[in-house]
């Protein structure tokens, strides 16, 4: 149903592939509107193939640099110029500090100031600041990683969904994933194990608390690297919260909502 409020997760691979799956990129979608939260290799690849050219990308919001979030803007902005996409430019929400960074990964094969700003509507989220995005709010938090990393949270009159993109532990994630009715998380570190101090990744323990924590209405699991076990990561996360608890799986839409937020 067009009207519902469903996510479809792409890719969920790493910063190296999972067998046959792209890297990270999540559809976001509500009365046809397309949002797509990260753009990692081989995610346009997988839209191209289900969807392109007749369902555009509305905007794109991207939680950080690192290949694994990005580096299918390329190959998109090739699409848009010269392929048969005929899109008009998608927004192109970014970090701050974020165009720096593409312009220079840009200038190392192209030179040109203006690849990505002549095929994207190009602008910048900051932080403790509401922007809205088509028919979503969208609020974003700093959080621990290897680079600048952000959090996201969508709402929408339909329901909410956050994302912890790639970060370490930090409790102050709760405060932004409360009463979220899906919360995606990642949880890139194996269960079991104490994250260092300057841990760029969770452990499904984690993701668990935090979604417990936020009373979040469901938990999905992504950004797993397949040799840690994404059963084993999504059972141990599923017994720290004690809610509903799914994997994000490639291609597989996701209606959001129909689950009791946690009670307190
Ligand atoms: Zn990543
Ligand atoms: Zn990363």
């Amino acid at each position: 149903m067009s009207d519902e409020l469903a996510v479809t997760p792409i890719g969920t691979s790493p910063a190296w592939y999972n067998p046959g799956e792209p890297a990270s990129g999540t559809l976001v979608e509500v009365d046809g509107f397309r949002l797509l939260v990260d753009c990692g290799s081989g995610v346009i690849a997988r839209y191209v193939d289900r969807w392109a050219p007749a369902l555009p990308i509305d905007a794109i919001v991207i939680t950080h640099a690192h290949p694994d979030h990005t580096f299918d803007l390329v190959p998109l902005k090739y699409g848009l110029l010269y392929g048969a996409l005929g899109w008009d430019a998608p927004q192109l929400w970014l970090p701050p500090g974020g165009h720096g960074r593409l312009q220079r990964l840009a200038q190392s094969f192209d030179g040109g100031e203006d690849f990505f700003t002549e095929s994207f509507d190009l602008r910048t989220y900051h932080p403790r600041t509401t922007v809205s995005i088509g028919p979503f709010d969208l609020r974003t938090r700093e959080v621990p990683h290897y680079i600048e990393s952000w959090a996201l949270r969508l709402d929408h009159a339909r329901g909410s969904i956050a994302f912890s993109g790639d970060m370490g532990p930090d409790d102050g994630i709760v405060e932004l994933v409360r009463g979220v009715d899906l919360f995606i998380c990642e949880a890139g570190a194996p269960a079991g194990t104490e994250p260092p101090p300057d841990a760029g990744h969770l452990p499904p323990e984690l993701a668990g608390r935090y979604a417990r924590e936020a009373r979040a209405g469901e938990l999905m699991i992504n950004h797993v690297p397949a040799e840690l076990g994404l059963e084993r990561q999504v059972d141990v996360a599923r017994a720290c919260f004690g809610g509903p608890t799914v994997a994000a799986m490639p291609m597989v839409r996701h209606v959001v909502g129909g689950h009791a937020r946690r009670p307190g």
